[in-house]
C-alpha cells in the first residue's frame, strides 16, 4: 500500500542539490504515485489538479489564448459552459456544437465530453481528431474502463476525479492525462493550481476498484434502464450502454421533485459516480437547459433489486 505522505518540503542531497521532491506546489510523491497509476490507465501521462473544473481552467489557460475559441459539446456537463464564461473577460470565447457530428471550423480547442452530462450522447470521435485543433475528451463519465480517448487521437483527457475515479464521494480531485503534458505542469506550478496529498491518495485507492466498480454500475444500470422504459410514468431514458450514468424524464417538474425527494436508499443529492446511488433533478441547477421532468440517477454498489423497489415506491405516488 503506497504511504500518504502530507509533507510540503524534503531536504536537498548532500550536495545541497533539490531532488525530484523538494516544495510540494512542485511535485510530491503522493500525487506522482496517483498520476502515474491514472496515467498507465489511460497511456499517456496525468496531471492532477484541486478539482475536475480547476484542471479544465488550467487546461484552457495554459493552451489558449486571448480570442481564441473553444467548440465545446451542446449538452456536456453545464459547468464547463459556466467556467468558460467566466474566463470571458480574459477574451476566451466558445460556441456550442453537435458532437455527434463535426466540430466547427475555425476553434483553437474541440471539447468533448463522453457520454454528455446528462443528455449522454456520444461524441464522434473520428471526426473531432480530423479537426486541425486540439481534441480533449472530458470522459469523466466513460472512465478508462469504457475508453481510453488518447488511443483514439484526442489529444488530452479530463476527469472529475471527484466522481468515479476516486468512487466513494469524499475526494474533490480532478485530472487532465495526454502525451505531452510538460507545458501545462509548468502552468500548474507557476499558478499554483497543485493538487493535495490526500485526494491524491484516495484516488490511488479508488483506482485499485475501478473496474469492479464500474462494471458491477454497469450491470445494475442496463437492469434499471430496462425497467425505467417499461413503467408508465417514465417518458423518456437516456442511457449510453456505459457506466452507471441514466437520465430519464417524468410529466414535469413537480413529478421530479416528487420522485426525488421519496426515495430512501437512492440518496437526493448532486454528484454521480460513487458507490452509493444518488438521484436529483437537474432543472434545480441548470434551468431550461434540460426538460423540467429530467432527473439524473448515479447508480451506485446497491443491489439491482433494492434500487428498483426504491424508485418504484417513488414513481408509484405519481
Ligand atoms: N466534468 C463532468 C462530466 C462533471 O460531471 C463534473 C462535475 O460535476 C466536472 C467535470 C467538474 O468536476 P469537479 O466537480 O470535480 O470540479
Amino acid at each position: 500500500m503506497e504511504s500518504l505522505d502530507r509533507s510540503t518540503i524534503w531536504p536537498y542531497d548532500e550536495h545541497g542539490e533539490p531532488g525530484e521532491f523538494y516544495y510540494s506546489r512542485y511535485a510530491s510523491p503522493t500525487v506522482a504515485e496517483a498520476e502515474r497509476a491514472l496515467g498507465e490507465l489511460e497511456g499517456g501521462e496525468a496531471l492532477l489538479f484541486p478539482s475536475g473544473t480547476g484542471a479544465a481552467t488550467a487546461l484552457a489557460l495554459s493552451l489558449l489564448k486571448p480570442g481564441d475559441t473553444i467548440a465545446l459539446a451542446e449538452g456536456a456537463y453545464y459547468g464547463t459552459a459556466v467556467t468558460f464564461q467566466t474566463l470571458a473577460k480574459w477574451g476566451l470565447r466558445y460556441v456550442e456544437f453537435d458532437q455527434t457530428g463535426p466540430p466547427p471550423d475555425g476553434v483553437q480547442l474541440v471539447w468533448l465530453e463522453a457520454p454528455s452530462n446528462p443528455f449522454l450522447t456520444m461524441p464522434d470521435l473520428e471526426a473531432a481528431v480530423a479537426h486541425p485543433a486540439p481534441v480533449l475528451v472530458d470522459s469523466t463519465v466513460a472512465t478508462p474502463v469504457y475508453l481510453r480517448p488518447l488511443d483514439h487521437g484526442a489529444d488530452y483527457v479530463l476527469h472529475s476525479v471527484t466522481k468515479y475515479l476516486g468512487g466513494h464521494d469524499d475526494a474533490l480531485l480532478g485530472a487532465i492525462a495526454g502525451n505531452d503534458l510538460a507545458e501545462l505542469r509548468s502552468f500548474r506550478t507557476r499558478t499554483g493550481i497543485s493538487p493535495a496529498p490526500d485526494p491524491a491518495w484516495l484516488l490511488a485507492r479508488g483506482l485499485k476498484t475501478l473496474e469492479t466498480r464500474v462494471r458491477r454500475q454497469t450491470e445494475t444500470a442496463q437492469t434499471i434502464t430496462e425497467r425505467l422504459a417499461e413503467h408508465p410514468k417514465v417518458v423518456t431514458v437516456r442511457y449510453p450502454g456505459i457506466s452507471g450514468l441514466i437520465s430519464f424524464d417524468v410529466a414535469d417538474g413537480e413529478a421530479a421533485r416528487t420522485v426525488e425527494t421519496s426515495t430512501t436508499l437512492i440518496v437526493n443529492a448532486t454528484s454521480l459516480g460513487g458507490v452509493t446511488s444518488v438521484m436529483e433533478s437537474r432543472h434545480r441547477w441548470e434551468g431550461n437547459r434540460v426538460p423540467p421532468g429530467l432527473l439524473r440517477l448515479s447508480i451506485g454498489l446497491e443491489d439491482a433489486d433494492a434500487i428498483w423497489a426504491d424508485l418504484t415506491q417513488a414513481l408509484d405516488r405519481l
